[in-house]
């Protein structure tokens, strides 16, 4: 296994990629904020069954958060980090600082539409995805990979990214992974490590409730009726629930009850001051004959 090496600038990034590029070697991102959990490396998994080479950038981007979000106490990690991703066969980082990213001057960033403007997410943090589009596509411009992996647990960030490679004409395949959950069914995430004991505890019915929801409606119950007790479940469990509705998979636009393919349920959620997301599939679109 090559050694993993730690790159800070985009001089030191492009030198990285031109050399894979010189030995015919193909190239993976996986674009992360780094406290890496499992979750995380599972992207890796993916990257490393697509491409040779696997960079995975961590960098926490200030424009993705509001001034009311938490972007100051966002865990930093990088020495765990670095020591998580070597045995997981990444070859390099890529940790740029924020100047290095948004030098002086800089003054172009990308509006997205489509599914970021679909409410959900965009409800609650409106300039969240114009922020994680720019610096995605810097990402994507800076590494030029011909791969590059993201979850589904961040489903919106995931078709607003699908749509603006598209609509961009950039020339990567965007790749999905699951979302790896504990036992409970809490999907891993960094904000996690916010949650203390006893929400601990409870916070797994989010992705339960969920699930029960999803069941139920391929069973025939009406979206509705399935939305309404899962969220009264929900909140019996602690949270407070910004959204829960079921959305077409692809374009993430509000669907009529009965439809029977191309379902997606999404939620966010807060329990105190920590606030989750998860997204579950209700029904997938059919195979293609
Ligand atoms: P983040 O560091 O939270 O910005 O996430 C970086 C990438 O990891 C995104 O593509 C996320 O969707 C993905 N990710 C986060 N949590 C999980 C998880 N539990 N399972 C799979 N992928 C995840």
């Amino acid at each position: 296994m090559t050694q993993l090496v730690v790159l800070a600038t985009l001089a030191d990034l492009r030198a990285a990629v031109a050399e894979y590029r010189r030995a015919g070697e193909s190239v993976a991102l996986a674009p992360t904020m780094g406290a890496l959990h499992a979750g995380h490396l599972s992207l890796v998994e993916v990257a490393r069954a697509r491409a040779k080479r696997v960079i995975v950038s961590i960098f926490v981007n200030p424009t993705q958060f509001a001034p009311n979000e938490d972007f100051a106490r966002y865990p930093r990690t990088l020495e765990q980090d670095v020591s998580l991703l070597g045995p997981a066969g990444v070859d390099a980082v890529f940790h740029p600082d924020a100047a290095g990213m948004y030098p002086q001057g800089f003054a172009t960033s990308l509006q997205v539409g489509g599914p970021a403007k679909v409410g959900l997410e965009d409800k609650f943090r409106p300039t969240h995805f114009d922020g994680v589009a720019t610096v995605v596509a810097k990402l994507l411009l800076q590494a030029a990979p011909d791969i590059a992996v993201f979850g589904e647990k961040d489903y919106q960030q995931l078709a607003v990214i699908r749509r603006m490679v598209a609509d961009l004409d950039i020339p990567v395949s965007i790749v999905s992974a699951p979302t790896l959950r504990e036992s409970d069914g809490l999907a891993l995430s960094s904000r996690n490590a916010y949650l203390d004991a006893r929400q601990r505890k409870f916070a797994g019915n989010l992705n339960q409730a969920m699930a029960w929801a999803a069941e139920r409606i391929r069973g025939g119950d009406t979206i509705a009726d399935a939305v309404r007790d899962a969220a009264a479940s929900i909140s019996a469990s602690g949270f407070v629930i910004d959204y829960l509705e079921v959305r077409d998979n692809v374009t993430l636009m509000p669907v009529e009850d009965g439809r029977t393919c191309g379902l997606r349920l999404l939620a966010a959620a807060r329990m105190g001051t920590t606030r989750l997301i998860d997204n579950i599939d209700v029904f997938a679109l059919p195979a293609k004959g």
